[in-house]
């Protein structure tokens, strides 16, 4: 590979519509009623290569993050991938825990670099990630009412998420009923952390019967007291992972199998290079990746296809399907979507050109807000414990 420097480092951050079947909007209208935002980077060389890559994690700051660590960047060889995460992570180090956002920049930028190298040798990204163990990866979609399942299933999707805890168990066997015994079916409870553990088992052990791939964030993500219980308690795989952003918060799920199936995201989880490591981790405790994508844009799907036809230990894949329509306009080239099934591009690099066009015409514009669901109205200012506590009639099956 002849070698290339850093020239430039750019941020694309952008105001992303919401999946029309989610609670993220309360008209599923206008851009503006959603916080989603997306945020792409690109990373010039000296070569005339331009890698591509997003981070995710809160957007509009790790756009600020980026273009912070962009100084230390610049000049460097752009090949040395593993050498320039090491820099910039230890470029974080003064700023403490930085968590999702400082691993959502870092992801941004190692993600284009990957998109580089791969380029720069003329072959697919996967081929750099030791090539395919499978030609295509399975993906699983949100389905809020048993109408968006049967129409997901008649698309050609296998797997379907329902979420969320009020009548959460109510609607997960409406949705096997709708969807029959041979579609995957997983529940997500998003781990809230007014979600009392006991409370959790008993959701867990309702859920039991539907046999479910898997049981996502029954408890919130650093509660590892109320993992264990749920663990002993709860005969269903446990998934989760989608707040964590080294691989060392992975180490105490791992460690005392807390876990079956681990959901780094691929626009938090420190880029491509962090997740390789996790997926070989993984794979040494004979735990799956089942990568998190729910408020991703277009660019870091391709890159976790890319990693899910290569490592032996992919699951699925989540994706908003059908997503704002805007999502289509972001890329050429990208994934393909067939029979359940996502393919990575056979072209060279990611596979992907950014319409840096579209996206300038739609600028940030806010990227925070309050769940529009889940919640008592009016109650926000409530300990969150009473939140739970207070609808617990709905929470299982056992309401008259
Ligand atoms: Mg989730």
């Amino acid at each position: 590979m002849k070698p290339m420097k850093i020239t430039e480092i750019r941020c694309h951050l952008m105001q992303a519509g919401a999946p029309p079947q989610t609670g993220w909007t309360a008209t599923g209208q206008s851009v503006l009623a959603t916080s989603r935002n997306w945020l792409f980077v690109t990373v010039a060389t000296d070569a005339g290569l331009v890698g591509t890559g997003e981070g995710s994690g809160w957007p509009r700051v790790v756009a600020t993050a980026v273009e912070d660590l962009a100084h230390l960047l610049v000049g460097q060889a752009a090949g040395d991938i593993e050498r320039l995460w090491q820099r910039m992570r230890v470029a974080l180090m003064g700023h403490g825990q930085t968590g999702v956002v400082g691993m959502g920049a870092v992801n941004a930028i190692d993600m284009a670099l990957w998109d580089l190298k791969a380029q720069a040798l003329g072959v697919p990204l996967f081929e750099l990630l030791g090539g395919q163990t499978r030609p295509a990866v399975a993906y699983y979609v949100h389905a809020a009412t048993p109408q968006a399942g049967r129409e997901a299933v008649a698309c050609g999707v296998r797997a379907v998420k329902v979420g969320g805890i009020g009548d959460v168990v109510d609607r997960a066997f409406a949705m096997r009923e709708a969807v029959g015994p041979d579609v995957d079916l997983m529940c997500d409870l998003h781990g809230p952390p007014w979600l009392a553990p006991a409370d959790a088992v008993a959701i867990g052990r309702a859920l039991e019967p539907l046999k479910l791939l898997f049981l996502e964030e029954p408890v919130a993500a650093d509660d590892l007291r109320g993992w264990r219980l749920v663990r002993d308690k709860v005969a269903l795989p446990l998934a989760g992972g989608e707040r964590l952003a080294t691989l060392q918060d992975f180490r105490p799920f791992l460690d005392e199998g807390l876990l079956d199936v681990l959901q780094p995201d691929t626009g938090r989880f420190g880029g491509l290079t962090q997740m390789k490591k996790l997926a070989g981790i993984a794979e040494a405790h004979a735990v799956a990746l089942a990568p998190h994508s729910g408020s991703l844009g277009p660019v870091a799907e391709v890159a976790a296809v890319h990693l899910l036809t290569a490592i032996p230990n992919a699951l699925i894949l989540e994706r908003m399907q059908p997503d704002w329509e805007g999502r289509q306009h972001i890329l050429s080239g990208g994934v393909q979507a067939s029979a359940g099934l996502l393919a990575a591009p056979a072209a060279i690099g990611l596979g992907l050109t950014l319409n840096t066009d579209f996206i300038a015409r739609h600028p940030s514009v806010r990227n925070t807000g309050l769940p529009s669901g889940g919640w008592n109205a009016g109650t926000e200012n409530e300990t969150t414990y009473v939140q739970a506590r207070r609808p617990r009639a709905r929470i299982d099956r056992s309401k008259p």
